[in-house]
C-alpha cells in the first residue's frame, strides 16, 4: 500500500494529513506530488473529486516552505503561490483545503473572490499571504488598488483552466500572467481538452510539462449509467418530478441528487415548482449572493435538501462526495459541460446514475455529446406517470365501450344529422390574425444562449403570447 510517507514531505505536513484522515494518496496525488516536488510544469487532465487539490496543494506547500517565517511584518509574507480558479465556490473550498494542509506551519493562507466585501480582503492582503487562492477578475481589482503584488510568485496554478475559458476569463488570466515572474512553476488542471486549451498551455506552461492524466480524456467514468430520455417541453417538469420521487433507494425518492439547467430562470423557477410538490429544494445559481449559495450547499450537504438545483457555473467545483445521482433537465449547451455534470456522480469506484431530459430541439446538442464521450444513447421516450396512467385508463375504458357498443337506429340517425352539418375548412369563417401561418423568422446570425433560452421559456408558448395580446389590448381600450 502506497502512503504519503514515501513522497518525503515535512513532518509538519504529513501531521495535518494524518490529522485530516487521508490514509493513502489518490492516483492523480501518486503521479502528481513527485514531479511537482522536482520543481516540474504539469499539465493535469483530472476533475474535481479526484483529490487534484492535494495533488498540487501539498507539495506547493513543501516547496515554499523554506520562506515560513513568524514575522509581523507584511513585507516577509509576500504572495508565493498563487492558485487562480474560475468561481467563488472552487476559490473558497480550494482555500479551505490549503489551510488544512498549512495548519502546521506559519505560512499564511488566504482568498479573494468577487461578490463580497472588499476591504477584509485588502486588510488581509496587506498583512501579507504566502498562498493566494483567487478569482481573476477580483484579483486584478486588489492589484489595481495596490493592496498586493505578483513579483514573488515562484508558483501559479490555474485550476479548472477549461471553465476560466468558457466563462471568458482569458484576457484577465493573460493580464495576471504578465505580472507574474517568468521563471516560476506553473501547474494547470483542466477536465476536457478543446484546442483552446492546448493553446493556453503552450502560452502558461514552461516547454514539455509532465501531462498527468487520471481519466481518459473527454470519458465520463464507466461507473455511471446514462439515461437519455425524450420528452416534451410541456412534460419536462411533470416527468422530473416523476424520477425524483422514484427512482432513489427501492423506488423511493432520490435524496442527494442535482439537477442542472442551464439558465438561471429555470434555476428558480424549477427549485420554486419543486417545492411546491414537497420535495426539498434549494437553487444555486450565480446571482445569490455568497452567503444563499453557502446556505444551499450546507444544506444539500448535510441531507436538509434532497435536490440541489444548479447552473454550471454555480455547481463548478463543488466539493460534494459520492454524489449518486445527476439529471440534466437541460441538455448543455456545451459537450464538455455534460462530462463535468456527470463528473460528479460515480466518483472513486462509487456507482452513479446520470438522467438527461432531451426534447426534438436538442437533437445537435445530444448529438454533439455522443460524438464527444463516444458513444451513442439509448433514447427512449418518457412521459409523465399521471398522464400515462390518465391515458391508459381511457384507452381501458374505450376499449370496453367499443366492445359494448351496438349502433342503435338513433345513433345512426344522429351520425346523419352530424355529417349534414360539417362544413369543410376551407368555406368557414377565417380570421386575418388567427389563421394566417406562422412563418419562422430568418436570421443569418446564430442565435446567442440568451436568445435559446428566451425563445425556449416565452417565445414558444402561444398561450403566453395571448396573454400579453390581451392584456395590450385591454390597456389600449382605456
Ligand atoms: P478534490 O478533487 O481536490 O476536490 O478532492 C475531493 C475530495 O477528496 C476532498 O474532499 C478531499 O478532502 C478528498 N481527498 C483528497 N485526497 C484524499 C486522499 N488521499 N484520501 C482521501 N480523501 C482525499
Amino acid at each position: 500500500m502506497s502512503s504519503f510517507k514515501q513522497f518525503n514531505l515535512d513532518p509538519r505536513i504529513l501531521s495535518a494529513i494524518e490529522r485530516i484522515g487521508y490514509k493513502e494518496p489518490t492516483p492523480i496525488q501518486l503521479e502528481a506530488i513527485p514531479v511537482v516536488l522536482k520543481g516540474g510544469d504539469v499539465m493535469g487532465a483530472a476533475q474535481t473529486g479526484t483529490g487534484k487539490t492535494a495533488g498540487f496543494g501539498l507539495p506547493l506547500i513543501a516547496r515554499i516552505l523554506r520562506h515560513a517565517n513568524t514575522s509581523m511584518s507584511p513585507a516577509r509574507h509576500p504572495v508565493r503561490a498563487l492558485i487562480l480558479t474560475p468561481t467563488r465556490e472552487l476559490a473558497d473550498q480550494v482555500s479551505t483545503n490549503m489551510m488544512q494542509y498549512a495548519a502546521d506551519t506559519p505560512l499564511r493562507v488566504g482568498v479573494v473572490y468577487g461578490g463580497v466585501d472588499f476591504r477584509p480582503q485588502s486588510d488581509m492582503l496587506r498583512r501579507g499571504v504566502e498562498i493566494l487562492t483567487a478569482t481573476p477578475g477580483r484579483l486584478l481589482d486588489h492589484i489595481e488598488q495596490r493592496a498586493t503584488n505578483l513579483s514573488q510568485v515562484e508558483i501559479v496554478v490555474l485550476d479548472e483552466a477549461d471553465r476560466m475559458l468558457d466563462m471568458g476569463f482569458l484576457p484577465d488570466i493573460s493580464r495576471i500572467l504578465k505580472l507574474l515572474p517568468a521563471s516560476r512553476q506553473s501547474l494547470m488542471f483542466s477536465a476536457t481538452f478543446s484546442p483552446d486549451i492546448t493553446k493556453l498551455a503552450k502560452n502558461f506552461l514552461r516547454p514539455d510539462p509532465v501531462v498527468i492524466e487520471v481519466a481518459r480524456q473527454n470519458q465520463t467514468a464507466e461507473t455511471v449509467t446514462q439515461e437519455v430520455y425524450q420528452v416534451t417541453d410541456r412534460d419536462k417538469t411533470d416527468v422530473l418530478i416523476d424520477i425524483l420521487k422514484t427512482r432513489g433507494v427501492e423506488n423511493g425518492p432520490m435524496t442527494q441528487v442535482i439537477v442542472f439547467v442551464n439558465a438561471k430562470i429555470t434555476c428558480r423557477r424549477l427549485a420554486r415548482t419543486l417545492e411546491r410538490v414537497g420535495i426539498n429544494a434549494d437553487a444555486i445559481h450565480g446571482d445569490k449572493t455568497q452567503e444563499e449559495r453557502q446556505a444551499a450547499l450546507e444544506g444539500f450537504k448535510s441531507g436538509a435538501i434532497h435536490v440541489l438545483v444548479a447552473t454550471d457555473v454555480a455547481a463548478r467545483g463543488l466539493d460534494i462526495k459520492e454524489l449518486p445521482y445527476v439529471i440534466n433537465y437541460d441538455v448543455p449547451f456545451s459537450a464538455e459541460d455534460y462530462v463535468h455534470r456527470i463528473g460528479r456522480t460515480g466518483r472513486a469506484g462509487a456507482h452513479g446514475l446520470a438522467v438527461m431530459l432531451a426534447t426534438t430541439e436538442d437533437t445537435r446538442l445530444v448529438e454533439a455529446i455522443e460524438k464527444l464521450t463516444n458513444q451513442t444513447f439509448d433514447q427512449k421516450p418518457l412521459r409523465p406517470l399521471s398522464r400515462q396512467m390518465r391515458q391508459e385508463a381511457r384507452r381501458g375504458e374505450r376499449d370496453r365501450h367499443d366492445r359494448e357498443r351496438v349502433d342503435t337506429p338513433e345513433d345512426e340517425r344522429l351520425a346523419r344529422e352530424r355529417a349534414r352539418a360539417y362544413v369543410p375548412p376551407a368555406q368557414r369563417h377565417r380570421d386575418p390574425i388567427f389563421d394566417t401561418p406562422y412563418r419562422e423568422r430568418r436570421t443569418n446570425s446564430r442565435p446567442t444562449e440568451e436568445l435559446r433560452v428566451f425563445e425556449r421559456e416565452i417565445v414558444r408558448k402561444p398561450r403566453q403570447q395571448a396573454v400579453l395580446l390581451c392584456g395590450f389590448g385591454a390597456l389600449r381600450r382605456r
